[in-house]
């Protein structure tokens, strides 16, 4: 099968890779329908994220038609069209019974990986790396599902693939990001970074609640969509002091939550953020948390700071200093995405909100390495990218 595969710090291509085999007898075989390329994938592109390995299958984020189901899979059968969550989980370990289905402990064949890095281990991620696990990605024409009994979530025909692919990540992301907040009538919310968990986070706020949310960028499409989509009141970091502002908008008390969608390659024009730049240029750093120090030191006394933004890291000049002496509360980690799916699903089919807003590029499998560029140079205003295996363009 054809497959977009990783070769390397802004190497990637589409090759010829054997199909994907029943492994264990909970697995399924998807074929792909529709595939996306998202932010944290060029973490792994701009050569962030540790453990991975030439020929790395990528792509988290995919749905598609199950196509063969392992012997012991009774939730599935051929035919059923699903969409698969980009983290895996067994769905019988402690942490899954709990919902905090991204923190399971039986999913990551190379725990022992993450163990050294962060003491313990968390899910197994699709096409993220072998410290996740080394599971061959959704950026292919077919993908085996380990756990496929417990993770994906059928989805009804009259959707279209569009408007179901993004509870594979983004849209359950950025809504558990508005959750953690802990929305109440009459907030604010400032929302860090205007990509597509941005977007789906400022959408979520409304969505529980929020009496207004202030959008953060410097990119005019995602601002100008922010704002006209998702009607938040933004702010370009370009032009004006975002601590300032956020602070005369919010009658000089700060907003009631704020929500990291930035993570460890932010931007910025401020000292600290050329400070990041100067340490990770010279290897002396991991992660750039300009994005998190600047929502620490915004937020209101007693607020809560959101981090779905991925960290990799020992954060260097991390605020902890101010988030204390402000009594903040601080949540984050990966979506436990199975706990969200279903009530997402009900959500888009009850006409609450409609995820295809986010897509701004369609393309072929093939044209995978020119997409990685683009999207990451943030080049043709491109937000969100879908790959359709099979379509036109994949030279078959
Ligand atoms: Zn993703
Ligand atoms: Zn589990």
């Amino acid at each position: 099968m054809k497959a977009v595969c990783y070769y390397g710090t802004e190497d990637v291509r589409v090759e010829r890779v054997p199909d994907p085999a029943i492994l264990n007898p909970r697995d399924a075989i998807v074929k792909v329908t529709a595939t996306a390329i998202c932010g944290s994938d060029l973490h792994i592109y701009g050569g962030y994220i540790p453990t991975m390995e030439k020929g790395d299958v990528l792509g988290h984020e995919f749905m598609g038609e199950v196509v063969e189901v392992g012997r012991d899979n009774h939730a599935l059968n051929v035919g059923d069209r699903v969409v698969v969550p980009f983290t895996i989980s067994c769905g019988r370990c402690y942490y899954c019974k709990q919902q905090l289905w991204s923190l399971c402990d039986n999913s990551n064949p190379n725990a022992w990986m993450a163990e050294k890095l962060y003491g313990f281990s968390a899910s197994g991620l699709f096409g993220y790396s072998h410290m996740y696990g080394g599971y061959p990605g959704g950026q292919a024409e077919y993908a085996r599902v380990p756990f496929a009994d417990v993770g994906p979530l059928k989805v009804p025909r009259a959707l279209s693939d569009e408007q179901v692919l993004f509870l594979s990540d983004i849209f359950p992301t950025g809504y558990m990001a508005a959750e953690n907040c802990e929305i109440k009538p009459g907030d604010t919310v400032a929302v860090w970074g205007c990509g597509p968990v941005g977007q789906f986070a400022i959408r979520s706020a409304y969505l529980l609640g929020a009496e207004r949310v202030i959008a953060i960028d410097r990119f005019p499409e995602r601002l100008s969509l922010a704002s006209v989509h998702g009607r938040a009141d933004v702010l370009n970091y370009a032009d004006v002091d975002v601590v300032e502002a956020l602070r005369d908008l919010t009658g000089g008390q700060g907003p009631d939550s704020c929500i990291d969608a930035v993570g460890l390659e932010s931007h910025g024009t401020t000292l600290d953020a050329w400070y990041d730049r100067a340490k990770t240029k010279m290897y002396l750093a991991t992660d750039r948390p300009h994005a998190l120090r600047q929502a620490i030191s915004c937020g209101r006394k007693g607020g809560i700071v959101s981090i779905p933004g991925v960290y990799g890291g020992w954060l260097d000049k991390f605020p902890l200093g101010a988030a204390f002496a402000k009594g903040l509360t601080l949540k984050m980690g990966q979506t436990h995405m199975h706990k969200y799916m279903p009530q997402l699903l009900a959500r888009i089919e009850r006409g609450d909100i409609d995820p295809s807003f986010i897509v701004t590029h369609r393309v072929a499998l093939d044209d995978a390495p020119q997409m990685y560029r683009t999207f990451r140079e943030k080049q043709d205003a491109c937000i969100k990218v879908v790959m359709k295996p099979g379509q036109p363009g994949d030279g078959r």
